[in-house]
């Protein structure tokens, strides 16, 4: 599953740099997490590492966009090719 920030999130931009794959952005009110780049972290890390970090916890799992782990690992592996490219 891609995971989503929700409108509880405080700008504080800890996350973004955090993410492997670039997912994380500053978006009109508060950041955003691309559901196309958002592997939970399958492929780098046994945790996502922006749940990890947040410090108001407002980073639940996207009901849009429900994923198998193999579905995530799919994307890693997408993601990884994209930027060999
Ligand atoms: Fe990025 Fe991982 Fe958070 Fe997804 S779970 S947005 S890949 S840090
Ligand atoms: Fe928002 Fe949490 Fe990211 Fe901070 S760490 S910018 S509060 S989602």
């Amino acid at each position: 599953m891609a995971l989503m920030i929700t409108d509880e999130c405080i700008n504080c931009d800890v996350c973004e740099p955090e993410c492997p794959n670039e997912a994380i952005s500053p978006g009109e009110t508060v950041y955003v997490i691309d559901a196309n780049r958002c592997t939970e972290c399958v492929g780098h890390f046994d945790e996502p590492q922006c749940v990890q970090i947040c410090p108001v916890a407002c980073i639940p799992v996207n009901p849009a966009h429900v994923e198998n782990h193999d579905s995530l690992f799919a994307k890693y592996i997408r993601l990884t090719q994209d930027e060999a490219s």
